[in-house]
């Protein structure tokens, strides 16, 4: 009897926990669902669409290397998924169907639906961890809630990855061909513009693409991680949050390469690497908080209280935070980068996040939303976290009190203003002291073109102090 794979977002061949389970026990085809009507209800981003086609058409040619056909099925949403997938399981004779577990409130309907379904047509169904290092549900605190403090939960990770650190999957052997073609894999989908050739040269498609980066990134930067990693001008992150997130990378790869980075040490040795092991597992802490707190996953705030700050309904001011023309230069380069290349430094993230949350008071929700449809890497747990963090909502989250200047975090994370250059050249010609605040050069020397501040940052500061404090005054 045969087996399916059905990929979702574990777009690779290897180190693929239910694909390595699928053909060890028998012969395997995969399955691909198209279905952009549910990518629109996410607010999926057109570029992390594209990459998403782009990745499954270069797996579709490592999966024929390993003779396993692609087969694609075109759906509007997942309510159609039981019928689909049962569809395929009827025409090859097909009892057992293999998935790598994905963790969204949406995710999980639509696995259990499947798997009732099919559990009525006598078809197994087997869910595999693969997308985290740990299961969700399996570090606890002692009294055994889902941990809301980072620190907290990192600790038992350590503990855990000492006594049972996650090994590699043995990659699968090709198989004997079966007598079934791989299907076409469209190159755009209907509702999702197709992103410039520029975005798509940044991103390459395929596994071979995301290991080259982990490998160049584990050979050349991650031991300065810690020291670089805040400066946008340089390059001194990995850029594989896309891969990851599409799954054509997984964290145990990206572990195991930080591990051989520095002699097998996770929580000591090289600060670089320990420092980039710190990031993998707040990816691990966001997902574990999505499934312990389903609330977040439906936009709700993880901090219930913070739901009554009252946030300034104030389009003008949204739009322009979202072309990038607030007059506050590293927010507007920090804009325009994610509007250009589908992307955005983590340091940038947290600016302009804060800057959106509390300069301007407005909804952290219209944010969220507004990067997962821009960003290629839009990741409803790690979005949704940096989100609440950012507007103090969230599990572990910024203090209220605590409210990045963009012009100081500007000079201290971008001081020659190399990246604002880049990104807002109406500005190139000014000074690196200057090029942080034109508006302070005044009406006669401020550039042309550039707006003035649409909000005066230490007013619109006591405003949002305001806001929150009232609000632990109602607690
Ligand atoms: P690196 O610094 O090289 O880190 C390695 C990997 O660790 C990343 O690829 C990512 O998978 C993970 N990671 C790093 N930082 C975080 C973090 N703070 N939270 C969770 N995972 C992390 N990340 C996304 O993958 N998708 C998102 O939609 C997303 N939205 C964000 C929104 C806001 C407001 C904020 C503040 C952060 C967001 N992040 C998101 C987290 C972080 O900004 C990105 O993961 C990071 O910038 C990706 O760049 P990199 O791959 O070079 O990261």
């Amino acid at each position: 009897m045969q087996q399916l794979m059905w990929f979702r977002s574990d777009l690779r061949t290897q180190d693929n926990t239910a694909l390595s389970r699928a053909m060890s026990s028998g012969a395997t085809i995969a399955l691909y669902l198209v279905t952009p009507g549910q990518w629109q209800r996410h607010d999926d981003a057109a570029s992390k669409v594209d990459f998403w086609l782009r990745n499954l058409a270069e797996l579709s040619k490592a999966l024929a290397a390993l003779n396993v056909p692609l087969l694609v099925r075109h759906c509007h949403d997942w309510s159609e998924a039981p019928v689909q997938v049962a569809e395929v399981c009827h025409e090859h004779d097909i009892s057992a169907v293999h998935v790598n577990e994905e963790y969204g409130v949406n995710e999980s309907l639509r696995d259990q639906q499947v798997c009732a379904y099919l559990g009525q047509q006598a078809i197994a169904w087997h869910s595999h961890l693969d997308q985290l290092l740990f299961k969700p549900g399996s570090v606890l605190t002692r009294s055994g809630g889902y941990f809301q403090v980072y620190s907290q939960f990192r600790k038992v990770c350590y503990e855990r990855l000492h006594t049972a650190l996650p090994a590699l999957i043995t990659p699968p052997k090709a198989q004997t061909p079966l007598a079934i073609d791989s299907e076409a894999i469209p190159e755009t989908t209907e509702g999702f513009a197709t992103p410039s050739a520029s975005l798509r040269l940044l991103w390459p498609a395929g596994e071979e693409a995301a290991l080259q980066r982990l490998q160049r990134f584990s050979d050349e930067q991650v031991t300065y991680y810690k020291d670089e990693r805040d400066f946008p001008a340089k390059p001194g992150t990995s850029q594989l949050s896309a891969y990851l997130a599409a799954g054509v990378v997984s964290p145990r790869q990206c572990l195991h390469a930080a591990l051989a980075a520095n002699q097998g040490e996770f929580d000591s040795g090289n600060p670089g690497v320990v420092t980039w092991i710190n990031e993998l597992l707040w990816r691990e802490f966001y997902k574990h908080t999505l499934v312990g707190y389903p609330r977040v996953s439906r936009h709700r705030a993880f901090r219930l209280e913070t739901e009554a700050v009252p946030w300034r309904h104030a389009p003008e001011d949204l739009a322009a935070w979202q072309e990038g023309r607030t007059g506050l230069p590293i927010i507007d380069a920090a804009m325009r980068q994610l509007l250009e290349t589908g992307w955005m430094h983590n340091r940038l993230r947290m600016i302009v996040a804060m800057f959106l949350t509390k300069n301007l008071l407005i909804d952290w929700r219209e944010g969220e939303r507004f990067f997962m449809r821009h960003l290629i890497d839009g990741d409803l747990a790690a979005n949704n976290g940096g989100w609440q963090w950012s507007a103090s909502t969230g599990t572990d989250a910024a203090p209220y009190f605590r409210i990045f200047n963009p012009i100081s975090q500007s000079q201290k994370f971008d001081p020659e203003g190399q990246f604002i250059r880049q990104w807002v050249p109406e500005l190139a010609g000014l000074n690196k002291r200057d090029i942080h605040d034109p508006s302070a050069l005044g009406g006669l020397f401020a550039p042309a073109g550039y707006p003035r501040p649409i909000v005066d940052l230490s007013r619109s500061r006591e405003r949002a102090l305001a806001a929150f404090k009232n609000l632990s005054a109602r607690e």
